[in-house]
């Protein structure tokens, strides 16, 4: 069996918003093998430059586009296919987009692997712990906190009894900062369970004055309060916040977490597998849980990376909450057949071969923009 084919696709909806979502567009990795198979993976990037590094032609030893990589390779060995694109993209990967770019092609390679098996991916990673998992409606603040309180009062309805609100307008002001997160409060009840994600805006003695006001909201987690490579702010604030530090959904691979696992920088790391891919995701898995932290997928975007989220997920023995997207955008609930998405505030392991989700060709060809590879 050798890989034959490395397409890749930009699909993009019609009205792009101006605000911090990556369901509007995406970039999907294509793999197929002379013998038939295939296997599909995507990122989580700005689709175009995650394109241009795959196609990028031979330049230098270590520093050639992934498709010429992969073409002849044998697909089922991820491992050592992660380390030949690590080696041979160099000169302009190791961290950042090379990595996120690796990762769509690795989440590609294990779906094809688990359709050669006839096996869903989390077996051929060692096994799940779990069949569904709580989840969590993850969307963004309204703009004051009475929009804020109909929008958790929206997801509670549907049957949430978790619910995280993110970025714009944390940290414009105290003030704001506080009714965003009371009116959140408000709007999910006293008995939800309350997420705060702040988007990377303030310094460490901020996030902690906010950390106190923001567990008289009795909120569980606060996320991404500080720039994201302030490893050392997020080490100083563990150390001090009354409520969990979450953070992590910006790091591309094992060398990007490894100084945040080492300096135990965070109470719940957050491993996006549409920026990590299956191979770095696994041994991440494996170092948080021996440092004694917790894990959480993110995803942002479309059903591809939440299924893949949930076969991962599902690995991880402590896993307690999974995030849900709730944005309303096509790409997040039309591009598989299967619709990712919680019942009643729980979702359930895929368990069909491979990623366990179909794409829909229909849909991919009325959003697709560019396409290299046929
Ligand atoms: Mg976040």
């Amino acid at each position: 069996m050798k890989i034959a084919k490395v397409v890749c696709q930009i699909l993009r909806i019609q009205n792009v918003a101006a605000k911090t979502a990556s369901c509007q567009d995406a970039v999907l990795v294509r793999v197929q093998t002379d013998d038939g198979l295939a296997g599909v993976g995507e990122a989580d990037s700005s689709p175009e430059v995650v394109k241009s590094i795959v196609d990028a032609p031979f330049s230098h030893n270590i520093a050639c586009g992934l498709r010429e990589l992969l073409i002849g390779e044998n697909p089922l060995e991820t491992e050592r296919l992660w380390q030949k694109m690590y080696r041979r993209t160099m000169y302009f990967g190791r961290t950042g987009v090379g990595i996120t770019a690796m990762a769509a092609v690795d989440m590609a390679l294990w779906d094809l692997k688990g359709k050669a098996f006839g096996q869903p991916i989390h077996r051929l990673l060692g096994g799940k712990f779990h069949n569904k998992i709580r989840a969590y409606a993850s969307i963004l603040f309204g703009k004051n906190g009475a929009e804020t309180r109909e929008i958790g009062r929206k997801w509670t309805a549907a049957g949430y009894t978790a619910v995280k609100f993110g970025w714009e307008p944390m940290g414009e002001s105290e003030a704001l900062d506080r009714e965003l997160v009371q009116g959140a409060r408000e709007g999910i009840g006293e008995d939800g369970t309350l997420l705060i994600d702040a988007g990377c805006v303030w310094d460490a003695r901020t996030a902690l004055r906010r950390a106190h006001a923001f567990a008289e909201q009795r909120a569980e987690w606060l996320e991404e309060p500080l720039r994201q490579d302030d490893i050392e702010g997020y080490r100083w604030l563990r150390d001090r916040s009354p409520i969990p530090i979450a953070a992590g959904e910006g790091e591309c691979g094992r060398e990007s977490f490894r100084p945040f696992i080492e300096q135990r920088a965070l109470d719940v790391f957050q491993v996006d597998l549409a920026r990590n891919g299956f191979t770095d995701a696994a041994y991440i898995r494996q170092r948080v849980e021996e440092s004694g932290a917790r894990l959480c997928n993110h995803c942002y975007t479309s059903p591809l990376t939440a299924a893949a989220s949930l076969h991962w997920l599902a690995t991880c023995r402590d896993a307690f909450l999974f995030e849900d997207c709730v944005e309303d955008s096509p790409l997040r609930h039309e591009l598989t057949h299967e619709r990712v998405q919680a019942v009643d505030g729980w979702i359930s392991i895929p368990d069909g071969p491979g990623l366990g989700v179909t794409l829909n060709e229909d849909f991919v060809r009325r959003h697709l923009i560019a396409e290299s590879g046929r």
